[in-house]
């Protein structure tokens, strides 16, 4: 039910599609999940974090099923875990009645406190083996860049091959074309997507590190290998705007689809940076408590795109009328005033 939850928003045409098991997902996300809880570990944790002995002090260590499964129990402090004769409540504060981590495992939380943190995370180390599952690469790379959240969580199903492409539908069992509605040429893959439509390709050269970009699709198979080979030369404020763009690609490639609307390069280009922009200035503004209080930022009015005209429009409302006022104006992308209108 979470999984469908976790997929089920992002779109019309993919929306019963699962695209990946919860046990993945529950990765820890340096190894390619996104860190979601993985419930058997976690019900462990709780379990651990509820139990209690009472006054029964006589349940043997080693050769009671007193647990799911036999934690990896390791010698700290002055407790000799080897003993044969010890008890489940040699493990636990005599006062409290409750595990104190300390004697249960190293790799606990250094205070020593018995926490569900703590312990999910020796469950998920210790007894739920996903090794086998882990997607190699420095997925730092990818969460340490200094962009909004679905930037990454874009960039994280590109890399995860979770994005519903043409062709990753296709595979999924929808019926719809393969080729790539911005070039109809080539099948609609991340790497074409991204990188290699003559439309994509056209942004990245308008960027200055498009040498970075086209080095990497050189030499590089796969839209993962690509996004980290490109991650790893890239400085970070460039990463910043080349994950930005990734971000308006896809949203290009979405309006083509869904709007049958074409946006000019420049604009995919335009759109990312002011995102970025407009993503930080709402940063400082969050992290600054003394910017609350202030007066707003001022706004500057900014020009459209070429071949474009932005509407402006406003509304005013008194409070004892029910009379409304609106305002229209219309300029082009010098600035130069078309038509307004008010009301
Ligand atoms: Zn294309």
């Amino acid at each position: 039910m979470m999984n469908s939850f976790w997929w089920g928003h992002s779109g019309a045409q993919n929306r019963c599609i699962n695209w990946m098991s919860w046990e993945k997902l529950a990765m820890h996300k340096n190894d390619g999940g996104m860190g979601f809880k993985h419930l058997s570990a976690f019900n462990l944790a709780m379990l651990g974090c509820r139990w209690r002995i009472g006054d029964d002090n006589n349940i043997p260590l080693w050769n009671e099923n007193w647990l799911v499964d036999a934690f990896p129990l390791e010698p700290i402090n002055n407790i000799d875990l080897t003993c044969s004769g010890l008890m489940v409540s040699d493990l636990m504060e005599n006062d409290s009645k409750e595990w104190t981590v300390r004697r249960i495992s190293t790799r606990g939380e250094s205070k020593g406190d018995y926490s569900v943190k703590s312990a999910y995370r020796i469950c998920v180390q210790e007894l739920i083996d996903t090794s086998y599952l882990r997607v190699n690469g420095n997925w730092n790379l990818v969460w340490n860049i200094k962009v909004p959240p679905k930037v990454k969580n874009l960039i994280w199903r590109i890399c995860r091959r979770c994005l519903p492409t043409r062709v990753r539908l296709r595979d999924k069992g929808v019926e719809c074309t393969q080729t790539c509605a911005l070039c109809n040429e080539e099948n609609e893959d991340s790497e074409h997507i991204f990188f290699k439509c003559p439309s994509s390709r056209n942004v990245w050269s308008m960027t200055g590190f498009f040498h970075v970009v086209s080095n990497a699709i050189n030499n590089n198979n796969n839209a993962q290998d690509i996004i980290f080979h490109i991650l790893q030369q890239l400085s970070k404020d460039d990463s910043t705007v080349f994950a930005c763009i990734l971000w308006s690609i896809w949203k290009q490639r979405n309006n083509q689809i869904w709007n049958n609307v074409t946006d000019a390069q420049n604009f995919v280009l335009s759109r990312a940076v002011n995102m970025l922009q407009e993503w930080k200035a709402v940063c400082i503004v969050a992290s600054n408590p003394d910017s609350k209080t202030q007066e707003p930022l001022a706004r500057k009015w900014r020009k459209p795109m070429a071949g474009r005209v932005k509407c402006n429009i406003d509304a005013s409302f008194p409070a004892n009328s029910d009379i409304v006022g609106i305002g229209i104006c219309i300029r082009d992308e010098q600035g130069a005033f078309i038509l307004a209108k008010t009301e």
